[in-house]
């Protein structure tokens, strides 16, 4: 036997794991365990830990030695547990066989119920239950997952039994006239299940086990291959769950929701995942097995009055059906969320009147959701201010930032369809039938809706891919919807509307027939459907959410500016908690509104043939500058603002066409031939390391002295008008110290110019970017000229991988595929190279200056992950694109409150 533990037992009141478990025995194993410690009803069972899983794969994919043995042993306590006998002739004891990692992968991997069902037990259990319908109707759907899992799943093999299998029952009831799978009798399930076992025996060629020890082996193993089925890995990858965690297997007594009227089994949620109203949240169904209702087979019943909806409001509640039951169910929800402080969701049994947990894990939810919970737990002293912080995660809060149904527009048009609301938001797209066409569509940039006969966790890349999901079938708790649920994804299930016809490769949704590539408009919080283009707006004026980001900022010690260019950028960053600029890309009024005016004036400079002429230009240009940097330092008034000076690859700013450029020599009055000659002396084999940042202004010093004017005479008039412009002067691709001496001389002398003129003193900060290796590697010496740093880590992780930042997409892409790079560094900083430099960088300026002002405003200011590394590395502040901000203010203060655990 092995010398470590890999089989833990729980049942009756006690077990040999808890929850804090979940990295050995997976979230399933650690709960199911801590439920027993609970008191809670629970049916015994041994958790098979994730280590045996690793050990599986370690052993080339089989069981490892003296496992089954282990197994076989805590089976023994299961048994005297359950007072029943596995594979018992007389009282036999069955099982069911489930995964569960340590992160929740719902529905990607597999499971087996029933197990132990054989000609041996079969007896025995029809005599116990005197119940021959729900005897067979177990057996039929032992064949039939045991086929599908063990017998081909998990042995590589691709004969699609579960359909043959699931067709013969549809022709069954079909001949038979039958509507419900209850109306299947006995003896139906009787034969069916002899057949299904030729079926099975002609199309694998093996016969089905009759023999209950090998049938739990064969779940197990199968279990562990599941880990490594394709939707399980495709699921891990879009979570970035690592390969080599394992999932454990469960081992437990099955309990029956399909022994008649008075069984059923149900899903539920502690609070609300969709909308986070504290109210107890679920289905059931009335006689019936568990995975009817998470696999969206059957719509399922409401639990209660609170879960009713138009779609469902028709269907008996448990509440109605079974009150003493329902009322013992909803106490376990209490004491389930003192312990656990958190919404959780469960799955219950319930075998003739007798009420059992068989799972309970913290529930998937919406940012809405759980921006509501984390406020609702704190004011019911459930968790802290810290820990209620903590609840939502930065991709849920850029969720909440994200686009609902215009609902002006939306009042426009007609309801075609009704569904239940699974994922809240608006989508707006083009239908796509299959998982394969929501990735194509994607692929080319085209938002699309996936709409689907029913909630299958196979398509989950296509889920991913698309901007909404529409089923006809399904619940709120299937797979597909806590899945999209999760991602925050609009989602709508069960809308019964719906019918797809593959062949024709057509929806027809009430009546009339849509195509791939028709539109539709999806508003998931109420699920409804519409055959529209409906205007998109942004969810931002929640109260909820100004109060969640006013806890963010008490818990944060980082600073966050943001990288805006104009006054209504600004205004808006400033809106969502921006507390200065940290990146003013001067040349972006180059750009976009308004530009043509300026731009024209760049030009002249650009293409100036002398000193004089470039002067002549500058000064036409700087008002311009002028008058952008007064109006934004008025907006940030007191608050600090970081100008660059202008960092344009020049040719950017040219016309590079025959045509365009005879244009512009007419404007100018000049000749085509000279314009074109002063053109091409711009070019350069990679402008992107050529004539850019600091070099420009060494090259040109009329350049920097123009905006250094500029800058100090806004500055000047705004401190005369009484206002508080915090102004700082940074110098961009800067490589040495002695750049920024010869600029910092230009600097020194309009600076004094412009005090004497205006009679004020005008402070300011000089400083500046880190975005070339040697930058970083030169820091100290630099920090003896610099009054801050800001890390261009754009430019720093170009540099550093030798990728060229506006062309290397399709190597990235093929380099993260094929993981040779975890993560596309543009996004996501490389923290162990990039990430070497920065730290560097921050430690050799440290030393020279330790009061140096460090901070970040590559794109990898408002990447959550890189946001907790730069506070890691000791930054006073993150600067990001306006919209990410509150994103970058909650990813800084989780930072902060790990480091305080830590
Ligand atoms: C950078 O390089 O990270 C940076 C912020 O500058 P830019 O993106 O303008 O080159
Ligand atoms: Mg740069």
């Amino acid at each position: 036997m092995s010398k470590t533990k890999r089989v833990y037992f729980f049942g009756g009141k006690t077990a040999e794991g808890k929850a804090d478990m979940k990295n050995l025995l997976g979230g399933k194993g650690a709960n199911l365990a801590e439920m027993c410690l609970m008191g809670l009803p629970v049916p015994a069972g041994l958790t098979v830990t994730t280590e045996a899983c690793t050990a599986y794969y370690a052993n080339g994919g089989k069981l490892p030695e003296g496992l089954m043995d282990e197994v076989w042993e805590g089976m023994k306590k299961v048994e005297t547990a359950m007072g029943m006998k596995y594979g018992d002739a007389d009282n036999p004891l069955l099982l069911s066989c489930r995964s569960g990692a340590r992160a929740s992968m719902p529905g990607m991997m597999d499971t087996v119920l029933n197990i132990g069902l054989c000609s041996k037990t079969i007896p025995g259990l029809l005599k116990k239950t005197n119940n021959p319908r729900f005897v067979y109707d177990s057996y039929r759907r032992l064949i039939m997952m045991y086929a599908d899992v063990v017998m081909e799943k998990a042995e590589g093999l691709d004969f699609g039994i579960r359909k043959q299998l699931d067709d013969m029952l549809d022709d069954y009831k079909h001949k038979k006239g039958y509507k419900q799978d209850t109306d299947l009798t006995a003896d139906d399930l009787k034969g069916l299940s002899e057949e299904f076992k030729k079926k099975v025996k002609a199309v694998i060629g093996i016969d089905f086990p009759d023999d209950a020890a090998k049938q739990l082996e064969g779940g197990i193993n199968a279990v562990f291959k599941s880990w490594n089925g394709k939707k399980a890995v495709s699921y891990r990858r879009i979570e970035h769950i690592p390969d080599d965690w394992g999932t454990a297997v469960n081992v437990q007594t099955m309990v029956f929701g399909n022994m008649g009227e008075n069984s059923a089994t149900g899903v539920a949620f502690t609070r609300n995942p969709a909308t986070g109203e504290n109210q107890f949240y679920g289905e059931w169904l009335i006689n019936a097995q568990g995975e009817d209702v998470v696999a969206g087979i059957r719509t399922p019943s409401p639990l209660n009055d609170a879960t009713k909806n138009d779609q469902n409001k028709h269907l008996p509640s448990m509440q109605e059906l079974m009150p003493t039951t329902y009322v013992e169910l909803d106490n376990i929800r209490n004491v389930l969320e003192k312990n656990f402080k958190d919404m959780l969701d469960i799955e219950f049994t319930i075998q003739e009147g007798t009420l059992y947990m068989l799972q309970c894990r913290v529930g998937k939810r919406t940012g809405v959701a759980a921006l509501e919970m984390a406020l609702d737990m704190l004011n019911e002293k459930l968790i802290d201010d810290k820990e209620a912080v903590m609840r939502l995660s930065p991709a849920q809060l850029d969720e909440l930032l994200h686009p609902i149904l215009d609902a002006a527009d939306e009042k426009k048009y007609t309801v075609i369809a009704k569904g239940l609301p699974a994922g809240p938001g608006g989508a707006v797209g083009v239908v796509a039938l299959t998982s394969e066409k929501a990735m194509e569509y994607r692929a080319k940039g085209i938002t699309n809706i996936l709409v689907r006969e029913e909630t299958n966790p196979e398509d989950v890349e296509g889920m991913r891919a698309a901007e909404g999901i529409l089923t006809a079938r399904g619940g709120m708790t299937s797979h597909a919807a806590l899945v999209a649920r999760g991602w925050g994804k609009c989602c709508i299930v069960g809308c019964e509307a719906v019918h797809i016809n593959l062949e024709k490769g057509e929806v027809k949704i009430g009546g009339k027939a849509y195509k791939e590539g028709d539109t539709l408009s999806l508003n998931g919080t109420k699920g409804w459907v519409y055959d529209a283009a409906i205007k998109m707006i942004d969810a931002t004026e929640n109260p909820r959410f100004r109060e969640f980001m006013k806890l963010v900022d008490k818990h944060r010690t980082m600073s966050v500016r943001t990288n805006a260019d104009t006054p209504e950028d600004a205004r808006n960053a400033i809106n969502f908690g921006a507390e200065g600029i940290g990146l003013f890309r001067i040349e972006h009024m180059f750009y976009g509104e308004n530009s043509e005016e300026p731009l024209a004036k760049l030009r002249n400079m650009i293409l100036a043939d002398t000193t004089g002429e470039r002067i002549a230009a500058l000064n036409e240009l700087a008002p311009f500058i002028k008058a952008t940097a007064k109006g934004t330092l008025a907006v940030m008034d007191g608050k600090p603002l970081t100008f660059r000076l202008m960092d344009p690859p020049l040719h950017e700013f040219v016309p590079q066409t025959e045509e365009k450029q005879r244009e512009l020599a007419k404007e100018k009055g000049m000749a085509y031939e000279e314009i074109k000659k002063r053109i091409d002396a711009l070019h350069e084999v990679n402008p992107m390391m050529g004539l850019r940042g600091v070099r420009l202004g060494i090259v040109y010093p009329e350049v920097s002295e123009a905006q250094f004017r500029a800058l100090f005479e806004a500055t000047a008039e705004l401190l005369k008008e009484g206002k508080k412009p915090q102004l700082e002067i940074m110098v961009p691709l800067t490589i040495a110290v002695t750049e920024l001496k010869n600029q910092k001389a230009i600097c020194n002398r309009v600076h004094a110019e412009v005090e004497t003129a205006f009679g004020v003193k005008i402070p300011y900060l000089y400083g500046t970017m880190i975005e070339i290796p040697r930058a970083a590697l030169m820091a100290d010496e630099i920090a003896e000229v610099a009054e801050f740093f800001s890390f261009g880590t754009n430019d720093l992780t170009q540099m550093t991988f030798g990728f060229s930042r506006d062309d290397v997409n399709a190597i990235v892409h093929k380099y993260t595929e094929e993981k040779i790079i975890p993560a596309d560094p543009f996004n996501t900083l490389d923290q162990e190279g990039v990430g070497q430099l920065v730290q560097m960088g921050v430690a050799r300026g440290r030393q020279t200056n330790p009061a140096l002002k460090v901070g970040v405003c590559g794109e990898h200011g408002g990447d959550p992950e890189s946001v907790a590394f730069f506070f890691n590395a000791g930054m006073s502040y993150v600067s990001c694109s306006p919209f990410r901000v509150p994103v970058a203010r909650l990813a800084a203060a989780q930072a902060a409150i790990k480091g305080e655990k830590r």
